[in-house]
């Protein structure tokens, strides 16, 4: 019988079994960033212990990092001594760090697949939930928690339960307009925020098989969204493209010989699946969240649900259309924004800029509205320079950042104040999430972001090109 990645992936990395029941699985890389890690490496340091690979370590700063002035210390106390820390940390134990002023500095799960760092067949872990993002590359990718930081920097191991496999199919041509995010927010709504728990998603399918690896990375991004500890694509020639002459890639030889193997990884023809799920791509539309978690979604051409009619838990319902002060079976088209967010680990790789330019080219930001666009790494932000797409956001109205997470989370100064709505093409919609208690985002594709920004509104960017 033929196995999937996840199956193969999970075997070749096995240490022991545990009596627990959980298997303790060798970590290949170990991506640390400021705000997960200061306590892991205290505890390490009270113990006298070392980081057991540092070579299969690295980091970088995003979470906190101001994103327009980046000049040391920082104005915020908290934010400065976390990067000290990180960096006092790296020295210390002798870890490589992209920090604040080098060229490779940006979003953990940007920076990654960008140096070449992720790769096929691998097993990676990183305390950020979106770290099944590396999935997209046909690793076995997983978010963890500060504890299991200081568990990897010392053993470079992690204790895991089993996970069952879900194989998304996603079929036929993406419409004008619809884009990765889409598809992402579609399969949420169908399978549930929690419908993932205890599942790897395996996505696969034409649909997926025609995506770019920008593409690919903001679907498995969301996995952890849909409940998935792990989402992944198989590895393919998209894949091995991508990869060629990164950095962190191997060269030469070892790239055929490492090219070779990773073909093996995929899952196999007559792999079996614990649960199959299709999805057609043709049938979507732009997709907006209307509530507070990611799963509360419609198309941008629907009106918002009523509390008996969204298929949930109607007091759940109520309480996020109260939170969103939305009314029932209004239409979220026309809804006013105040923010637009073009950014995070999610929506702020350079095609995602190229779509969302497209869209803004020529017109400006409505006059009520603040939109910034915060490039997901700085190689990110300068090959946008090189291209023009900087200018064209700036020509619009739109503020031009420094790389980092910015208000995907409100960690930084770029933070929404009182009761905003925020047209985001971020990740998480949850109460408080960008900064503000009272804050309200609304989750879509960067272009519908910048679509929004344009219109002063929410609006189908279908109508704009
Ligand atoms: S952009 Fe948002 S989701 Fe991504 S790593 Fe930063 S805070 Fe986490």
């Amino acid at each position: 019988m033929g196995q999937t990645l996840l199956q193969k992936v999970w075997d070749l990395h096995t240490v022991r079994r545990l009596p627990t029941g959980q298997t303790q699985l060798f970590i290949g890389l170990h991506l640390v960033h400021e705000v997960t890690s200061p306590q892991a490496f205290d505890a390490l340091r009270q113990r006298g212990w070392r980081v057991a690979r540092p070579d299969r370590t690295f980091a970088t700063v995003d979470h906190i990092v101001p994103t327009t002035e980046r000049r040391r210390p920082f104005l915020d106390v908290v934010a400065e001594d976390m990067i000290a820390s990180l960096e006092r940390n790296c020295r210390e134990f002798g870890l490589r760090l992209a920090g604040i002023d080098d060229d490779r500095q940006g979003i953990v799960h940007v920076i990654g697949p960008e140096l070449g760092l992720t790769q096929p067949g691998m097993t990676i872990a990183c305390g950020d939930s979106h770290t099944s993002t590396h999935g997209a590359f046909g690793s076995v990718a997983f978010g963890i928690g500060t504890s299991q930081v200081r568990d990897v920097l010392a053993s470079q191991c992690l204790a895991l339960e089993p996970l069952k496999v879900r194989r998304i199919t996603v079929t036929g041509p993406l419409p004008a307009g619809v884009y990765a995010k889409d598809v992402i927010l579609a399969i949420i709504h169908r399978l549930g925020v929690r419908g993932g728990t205890g599942f790897a998603y395996e996505y696969a399918g034409d649909t997926i098989a025609r995506m770019s690896m920008d593409e690919r990375m903001t679907i498995c991004n969301m996995s952890i969204e849909g409940g998935a500890r792990v989402g992944y694509v198989n590895p393919d020639e998209t894949t091995f493209a991508y990869l060629k002459g990164r950095p962190f890639a191997p060269a030469g030889e070892a790239f055929e010989r490492a090219t070779a193997w990773w073909r093996l990884v995929a899952s196999d023809a007559d792999a079996v699946y614990d649960d199959e799920v299709v999805i057609r791509a043709e049938e979507l539309s732009p997709i907006v969240t209307w509530g507070v978690n990611p799963g509360q979604s419609i198309a941008v051409d629907e009106r918002v649900p009523s509390p008996t009619d969204a298929g949930e838990e109607p007091q759940a319902v109520e309480d996020a259309l109260h939170y969103m002060q939305l009314t029932p079976g209004s239409p979220i088209a026309g809804l006013k924004v105040d923010v637009a967010f073009i950014g995070s680990c999610t929506n702020a790789r350079l095609s995602d800029l190229r779509e969302a330019a497209r869209v803004v080219k020529g017109r400006h930001v409505a006059p009520h509205v603040k939109a910034l666009v915060v490039p997901g790494s700085a190689a990110i932000g300068q090959a946008a320079e090189r291209e023009g797409l900087a200018e064209t956001f700036r020509d619009a109205g739109f503020e031009w950042r420094g790389a980092g997470c910015s208000m995907c989370l409100g960690m930084n100064p770029d933070k929404l104040q009182g009761d905003q709505v925020c047209a985001a093409s971020s990740n998480r919609n949850f109460k408080g999430r960008q900064g503000s208690p009272t804050g309200r985002t609304l989750l879509m594709s960067p272009a519908m972001v910048a679509a929004a920004a344009i219109a002063g509104e929410v609006v189908d960017v279908r109508e704009l090109v």
